[in-house]
């Protein structure tokens, strides 16, 4: 395996924050402890929050052990199976006991904390995911099954212990100490655990894209009583560079295509599952008369979110959506006011001139000077990482420079388009949230996001957003009578 690529996209969400991260260069190699106390650990959320604490911190950190109370056999078990399967840096340890103080960060699932030391405390009790990395304990009810409240707690403590191995500054965002979010309405305050869970669920689903949030998503509806016939859209195989991101995978997942082994990995947890390999394109083109109804993306492309709206008008789209550390969900719902892929996410639109003076390092005027010459001017004037590649190319036309400078874009863009920076807790988390408004609009659950929450993950949730989001005028999805037409077609009724 290709060192290099298996943690790429992570070390570069670290990279990205310069001297905020003061460890971004060595966070990789750190120590991290999973443990866990008994009473947690024995009821439902807890052994998920365990199992999927595990499948991400392999992803973040190099040397993973895990320390688990007298009495855990069964769990220990299952723990070192899952850890042959998914571990890819070093194998994880397993350790009959642990000196608290040897690692860099512990994350425990629990009720007890440990202010004197790298401490995080993790739970979850239904909907709610609760996270202290400070001197207030979170709350000790866990018996509210639901493994969407369990990767959300997982999700939020590796994410501490991520702050913790990059040395992120307080400036940035400071660990969250006796903080507890909601999945069910998306806010902070109470400890409330939201409505149990149904106890079946029968409907047919549709995920589109495979890769970190399409593995969130897998991940809860392997866990959930889903009923119904779940398809998996994918064009892409499993790469070194998913590793380090998509939580389901290890390296025999590597060179596979990514819908067919979700497929496999639903199948295996008793779900009806098909994965499709290729275009969404093709997929839709197999549609014949039976459409899905709910629809959950996983995707990372704004032009594949638009094939998906334009071919389906689902009565319902639930929509991932990740930056760096940005987090975000969004609802498209058919029959409100609210707007649609094609309103929500709209292509940024770029003139020439400013692509190539991203390229080129040059300013836009310059750039509309093709027959002038490259000037020492134009190298002080240079963002600091284009000074030396203007500096060797004074006196050379602006014209054959840009046009240079384009070129090679272009192929580094193609190169490096499966190393874009990201990190696996923030694609969970996403994935949380989207299978969560997925489940509610099944369950006929009052509804509890308009359209749009987006946080940055490193300030937490609860400095979360919503955003109103209504259509937008000139929008193709104001042409209702036509559409309804369509998704009577469909077979989705009006
Ligand atoms: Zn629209």
């Amino acid at each position: 395996m290709n060192k290099e690529l298996l943690y790429s996209r992570p070390q570069k969400s670290a990279a990205a924050l310069g001297d905020l991260a003061k460890d971004r260069h060595r966070f990789l190699d750190k120590k991290v402890l999973l443990t866990g106390e008994t009473e947690v650990l024995e009821t439902a959320n807890g052994r998920d929050a365990f199992l999927f604490s595990l499948r991400l911190l392999v992803r973040i950190c190099a040397n993973v052990s895990v320390v688990l109370p007298n009495g855990q056999a069964a769990l220990f078990a299952e723990a070192e199976q899952l850890a042959a399967q998914i571990a890819f840096g070093k194998p994880i340890e397993f350790l009959p006991s642990a000196i608290f103080e040897e690692f860099d960060a512990v994350l425990s699932i629990g009720t007890s904390v440990e202010p004197g030391l790298p401490w995080t405390t993790i739970n979850s009790n239904g909907w709610r995911a609760r996270v202290s990395s400070g001197d207030l304990p979170p709350a000790g009810e866990c018996r509210s099954e639901n493994p969407i409240g369990a990767l959300a707690c997982s999700c939020l403590g590796v994410g501490e212990v991520f702050k913790r191995l990059i040395a992120l500054v307080p400036e940035r965002g400071e660990l969250l100490n006796g903080f507890s979010f909601s999945l069910y309405d998306l806010t902070a305050d109470s400890d409330d655990c939201g409505p149990p869970l149904p106890s079946k669920i029968q409907s047919d689903l549709l995920i589109v894209g495979g890769g970190a949030i399409g593995n969130g998503i897998v991940a809860l509806l392997c866990r959930l009583p889903m009923y119904g016939a779940i398809e998996i859209v994918d064009r892409e195989c499993f790469g070194e560079e998913n590793l380090g991101t998509c939580l389901l995978i290890g390296p025999v997942h590597l060179n596979q295509a990514k819908a067919p082994a979700l497929e496999m990995i639903l199948k295996a947890a008793g779900k009806q599952a098909r994965g499709f390999e290729g275009p969404f394109a093709e997929y839709a083109a197999t549609l014949d008369g039976k459409y899905p109804a709910v629809v959950l993306n996983g995707l990372d492309n704004i032009d594949v979110r638009h094939e998906v709206q334009r071919a389906l008008w689902p009565d319902l789209i639930v929509d991932g959506a990740i930056g760096d550390f940005g987090c975000q969900v969004s609802r498209h719902p058919w029959k409100e006011d609210v707007a649609c892929l094609l309103c929500l996410f709209r292509k940024p639109v770029r003139s020439g001139e400013s692509i190539a003076a991203e390229a080129s390092g040059l300013a836009e005027e310059r750039v509309r000077q093709p027959d002038e010459l490259i000037t020492p001017a134009d190298v002080n004037a240079a963002p600091e990482e284009k000074k030396e590649y203007l500096r060797v190319r004074i006196g050379k036309s602006v014209c054959s420079v840009v046009s240079e400078a384009v070129t090679q874009k272009i192929s580094q863009d193609t190169q490096v388009s499966g190393f874009e920076p990201s990190v696996p807790f923030v694609a969970a988390f996403s994935a949380c949230m989207v299978v969560a408004q997925a489940i509610l609009h099944l369950a006929g659950c009052p509804r509890t996001l308009d359209s749009r929450f987006q946080f940055d993950f490193l300030q937490g949730p609860a400095r979360g957003e919503h955003y109103p989001e209504g259509r937008r005028k000139d929008c193709l999805c104001q042409r209702r009578t036509n559409l309804d037409r369509l998704r009577e077609v469909h077979g989705l009724g009006c």
